[in-house]
């Protein structure tokens, strides 16, 4: 563009960005613009009109909202306050409910960790006092076993005849031991786990459990199911 060009700019005109004219009226919606725009570029369709115009009805809508109030930092301070305060109940809230969630779901963990300790005391003890009884059958034999061995040597020495006499009673016993009629001890094994949370109210409908019920239920979580018995002879 040449400098007489230039010269023609006035201050309600400007150089077009896209055509590199001087623009000849104002988008009552954008900006200023030139022939070319209106007619090929972005602003087809719109309302093109005097710029003076434009400037006087712009200034009426700075007047308008001045008046009433709205240019002020104070109303648009109000909408901030507000939202500030949106802001600050959202967090509020959101450490609430994650502190709710940290106490259901802690008690609840607690409660099935007391659960879990005492099913596994229980258990620990019902199989102790099992191996106990069958550990009392092994002394027992072992025991036999070694009288077995006492009768044998007994028996094979040649010049035990006296000893034999001293000891009748105990060889007695002994033999008689053995000769017990063979008895049978059975063991009754857990061999399984009860794993459903049983709830009175079986009826086919929803029912609610609250987090209490919940860990009451859970206190009692687990129970033995079935017993498996197997027989050993002693
Ligand atoms: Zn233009
Ligand atoms: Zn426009």
């Amino acid at each position: 563009m040449n400098t007489a060009e230039v010269s023609k700019l006035t201050a309600l005109s400007a150089i077009c960005t896209n055509y590199q004219i001087i623009t000849q009226g104002q988008c009552f919606f954008c900006s200023l613009v030139c022939p070319s725009c209106v007619m090929f570029s972005t602003h087809k369709g719109h309302e093109v009109i005097q710029p003076d115009e434009a400037v006087r009805k712009i200034r009426d809508k700075f007047d308008q909202n001045i008046k009433s109030g709205k240019l002020k930092v104070e109303y648009t301070e109000t909408f901030l306050v507000d939202i500030r305060q949106a802001l600050v109940q959202c967090d509020q809230q959101r450490n609430k409910i994650l502190k709710d969630v940290d106490k259901v779901m802690n008690d609840l963990i607690q409660v099935l960790k007391d659960r879990k300790n005492a099913v596994i005391v229980s258990v620990d003890e019902y199989f102790k006092q099992e191996k106990e009884k069958i550990l009392l059958e092994e002394s027992k034999w072992r025991d036999r076993q070694k009288i077995c061995e006492e009768l044998l040597k007994l028996s094979s020495k040649k010049d035990s005849d006296q000893e034999i006499l001293i000891r009748s009673k105990y060889v007695a016993d002994g033999i008689d031991q053995l000769n017990e009629r063979q008895k049978f001890s059975e063991l009754k094994l857990i061999s399984s786990l009860d794993a459903i949370v049983h709830h009175r109210d079986d009826a086919d409908k929803a029912v609610d459990i609250s987090s209490s019920e919940l860990m009451q239920l859970f206190k009692g979580y687990l129970q033995i199911n079935e017993y498996k018995r197997l027989q050993y002879k002693c």
